[in-house]
């Protein structure tokens, strides 16, 4: 029997295969171009005529290649130009493209069951948990980024402290928590304290001492809590502070977490990625080996196409037990997709996931250790060259030493985010703002593989005369 109407199982394919292959191949020239030409497109704002172009009042049925293309791919964040330092926001990586493409091509569910999306994670998960030096019973899932990794993270601290039994209990019941930061790391920390129900009161800030948490500090307040019946939940090292880019000493912080029998947790979100730079560098996230749980990001400093984080974690069992609970429509069978030993959605809160670790496993199988231990230390290097210049200039004052891949420094005349601002729209480069010691100040975060030495000498000039015009 034939199909009695020929659009049934055709509706939303392309009518003509062989025009939309050559359709194709124009997007992907067109991406090519993009990248190759990265160096020459800073930053624009989204231009007048943006928001009616893309309304989606007037389908253009079928053929959106040239929107896409024309229209919304210059209008994009321009990380993907050397001058942008802004936030921490990874360059992207060329052979993304072919993964993003692939993955769409599959189109896998990652959540479970047995595919080549799945070995991919787990493989992935394999290599970053090696690279942490997290033992043999170290687990993981990749992760939209740190924030969600940080909220599996302290999840997994809580099932350790409270037992599993608190996921069916609930937090009401339990003494009062706390985790100890350094003042001004993340955000993220106190948003995962309100999310699993301990509230953002239950975050302790640390006293920093040289831009790091202050470990008698830190002993100080654990020594008090404990007196006064406060359960210590976890302490939160900091490899790459948001500000500074300083790491806390995560070995005395593994051992003083030790002492309290309390859950070590390394918010490494982009510092991470130190650990395979030159051994001067990596030295500096030495001890994240002792963590209990780790929270990085692929999508800042690798420069994996958004969004890709991981959280690791020490103990692959404790990992299971904080979030496995599988509905009898998901039982495992022992042939088929349906089986496979290892499902991410026994590792946290999603169940249907993309094939995020594809654009992971592209980058770390298409560069050699060397190329990405390289490509960090330049960042760390060209930091420093941006601390020398601003140490030299009349204009500028450096408002902390440079330690890793951030430099923060004060305008002499003007202001901060004026300056940042005119610095966007002249295209000279991207800066983002921040407090350091009271001062606002203009942030380099240099995350970038296509930032040389020539365009930090670059930017400094446009940034001095910004400063001259504000006088
Ligand atoms: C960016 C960042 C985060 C948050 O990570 P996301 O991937 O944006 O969720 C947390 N901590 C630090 C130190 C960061 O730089």
């Amino acid at each position: 029997m034939t199909n009695k109407n020929p659009h049934e199982g055709n509706r939303m394919d392309p009518n003509d295969w062989t025009a939309f292959r050559a359709e194709m191949h124009q997007v992907l020239d067109a991406c090519v171009d993009h990248l190759e030409n990265a160096r020459n497109h800073p930053w624009r704002p989204v231009p007048d005529g943006f928001d009616a172009a893309i309304s989606l009042d007037t389908p253009t049925r079928g053929d959106a290649s040239s929107l896409l293309t024309d229209t919304i791919m210059p209008a994009s964040t321009g990380n993907t130009h050397p001058a942008f330092f802004g936030w921490v926001h990874g360059t992207g990586q060329a052979m993304g493209l072919a993964s993003e493409m692939v993955a769409a091509a599959m189109n896998s569910n990652c959540g479970g069951r047995d595919h080549g999306g799945i070995r991919i994670e787990k493989e992935c998960i394999r290599w970053l948990t090696d690279l942490a030096g997290l033992g043999e019973n170290a687990s993981g899932i990749l992760t939209t980024g740190t924030s969600q990794a940080t909220i599996y993270a302290l999840s997994a601290a809580k099932v350790a402290r409270f037992g599993a039994d608190v996921r069916k209990t609930g937090v009401q019941n339990l003494p009062t928590v706390r985790v100890y930061i350094a003042k001004g790391a993340h955000s993220c920390i106190k948003q995962a304290m309100e999310i699993l129900g301990f509230g953002g009161d239950a975050v302790c800030q640390i006293t920093l001492k040289d831009g790091a948490m202050d470990t008698d500090a830190l002993q100080t307040q654990l020594t008090q809590d404990a007196a006064a019946g406060i359960v210590p939940l976890a302490i939160v090292g900091t490899a790459g502070s948001v500000n500074t880019g300083t790491y806390d000493d995560l070995n005395t912080l593994s051992r003083i977490a030790q002492e309290h029998s309390t859950w070590l947790h390394v918010d490494a979100a982009f510092g991470f990625w130190i650990r395979i730079a030159a051994p001067r560098l990596s030295i500096l996230a030495s001890g994240i080996e002792h963590a209990n749980s780790i929270a990085l990001d692929g999508h800042k400093w690798l420069g994996v196409q958004y969004d890709c984080g991981a959280c690791l974690l020490r103990d692959h069992d404790l990992h299971r037990a904080t979030f496995s609970d599988r509905a009898e429509y998901l039982t495992a069978q022992s042939a088929g997709i349906g089986a496979g030993d290892w499902w991410p959605t026994d590792y946290g809160t999603e169940l249907s996931r993309g094939m995020r670790a594809l654009k992971l496993w592209t980058t770390l199988k298409t560069h050699d250790r060397d190329t990405i231990s390289a490509a960090i230390t330049d960042n760390c290097d060209q930091a420093a060259l941006m601390g020398e210049l601003v140490e030299a200039s009349p204009h500028l004052t450096l408002a902390h030493p440079v330690i890793s891949n951030l430099c923060v420094f004060t305008p002499n005349a003007g202001d901060a985010s004026d300056i940042a601002a005119a610095l966007q729209l002249s295209g000279d480069a991207v800066f983002s703002t921040t407090t350091v010691d009271g001062k606002n100040c203009l942030r380099a975060a240099i995350v970038n593989h296509r930032t040389t030495s020539q365009t930090i000498h670059d930017v400094i000039a446009a940034v001095e005369a910004q400063v001259i015009a504000a006088r």
